[in-house]
C-alpha cells in the first residue's frame, strides 16, 4: 500500500525495543527515513539499524539521546534535520513502567517516569515546531496508553504521565491545526513486549498473585478481546494519521486496546 510518505523523515524515540522499534519498521518499509533513539547494546543497535537501512531501502540513523536529557533531545531533533534534511513525523514513544503503591513508590522512580514518559515529548515536540510550521506540515503522534483515559492500582507515575500526554496531544492540536500539523496520541491496551513481561513479574509482587495469575485475572482480563494487541495494529493506525488521509484528524486520542476502555 502507498500511503505517500516516500522520502519524508521521522524521529521516533524509544526505538531499539518493542512497540517503537515495530513502528520505526512500519514507517521505513512505507519509505520514511527514520532516526532511531533508544538505549540497548551499541552493537546490537547498529546491527539493526544497518539491517533497517538495507531491506527498506531508506537511510536510517540513529541518535542516542537519553529522554531525560532536554539538551539531549534539542540535539537529537537537529541532528536529524542536519543528517537527512527534513522532520516530518514525531513518533514520542518511548517509556517505561514501575508498579508499586504509592505510599512505597520510589521518589527518583516517580522523577523518571515523568521526565520520560511525559517531559520528553514536550521537548521534541517544542523543538520539532519550528521545522514542521517552516514547512507547512507536520505529524506529532504521542504513544499513549489506554492508561491515559483510565487508571489501574499502583501504576500512579506512569497513569499520570499518560493523562498528561492526553493533556498534551491536544494543546499541541489545537496550537498547531492551523499550520498544517496534526498532533494525536495512540492509546494501546497490553502489548507484549519487555515492558509488559517486566511488569507482569512487578504485580506478581505487589499483588501477591503468581505470575500466572496476572497474565490471566490482571493483563488479559482488561481487554476484552482477550488477546494481546499486535504490532502491526498499532503499525497500521500510525501510517493512516501521518498519511494525507489523516489531515483532519487532530488532537484525538485512538484507543487500540480491544475494548478495555469501553467499560
Ligand atoms: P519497551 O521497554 O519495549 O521499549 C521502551 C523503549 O524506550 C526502548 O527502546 C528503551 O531503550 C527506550 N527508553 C527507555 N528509557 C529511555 C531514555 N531515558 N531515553 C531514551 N530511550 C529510552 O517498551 P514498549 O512496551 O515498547 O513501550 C513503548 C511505549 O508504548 C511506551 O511509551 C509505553 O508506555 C507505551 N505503551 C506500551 C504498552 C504495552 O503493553 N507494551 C501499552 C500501552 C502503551
Amino acid at each position: 500500500m502507498d500511503y505517500g510518505l516516500k522520502g519524508q523523515v521521522a524521529v521516533v524515540t524509544g526505538s531499539t525495543s518493542g512497540i517503537g522499534q515495530a513502528l520505526a519498521q512500519g514507517l521505513a518499509a512505507a519509505g520514511v527515513g527514520i532516526v532511531l533513539n533508544g538505549f540497548g547494546d551499541p552493537e546490537t543497535i547498529e546491527q539493526d539499524r544497518a539491517a533497517l537501512e538495507l531491506t527498506a531501502g531508506v537511510p536510517v540513523r540513529y541518535h542516542g539521546a537519553d529522554m531525560t536529557k532536554a539538551d539531549q533531545i534539542a540535539d537529537m531533533i537537529a541532528f536529524a534535520e542536519k543528517e537527512l534534511g527534513r522532520l516530518d513525523i514525531l513518533v514520542n514513544n518511548a517509556g517505561v513502567q514501575h508498579v508499586s503503591p504509592i505510599e512505597d513508590f520510589p521518589i527518583a522512580k516517580w522523577d523518571q517516569i515523568i521526565a520520560i514518559n511525559l517531559s520528553s515529548a514536550f521537548h521534541t515536540t517544542r523543538a520539532a515546531i519550528p521545522i514542521m510550521k517552516a514547512a507547512g506540515r507536520g505529524r506529532i503522534v504521542n504513544l499513549a496508553s489506554a492508561h491515559a483515559l483510565v487508571a489501574s492500582p499502583f501504576k500512579s507515575a506512569y497513569v499520570a504521565a499518560k493523562h498528561g500526554i492526553a493533556g498534551l496531544t491536544k494543546t499541541a492540536a489545537l496550537e498547531l491545526a492551523e499550520h498544517g500539523i496534526t498532533c494525536n496520541a495512540i492509546c494501546p491496551g497490553y502489548v507484549k513486549t519487555p515492558l509488559v513481561e517486566m511488569q507482569i513479574a512487578d504485580t506478581a509482587k505487589a499483588r501477591g498473585m503468581t505470575p500466572d495469575q496476572v497474565m490471566k485475572d490482571v493483563i488479559l482480563a482488561a481487554q476484552p478481546t482477550k488477546k494481546f494487541v499486535e504490532f502491526n495494529q498499532l503499525t497500521g493506525l500510525l501510517l493512516y494519521l501521518v498519511s494525507d488521509a489523516g489531515a483532519s484528524v487532530n488532537g484525538a486520542l485512538l484507543s487500540v486496546d480491544g475494548g478495555w476502555t469501553a467499560a
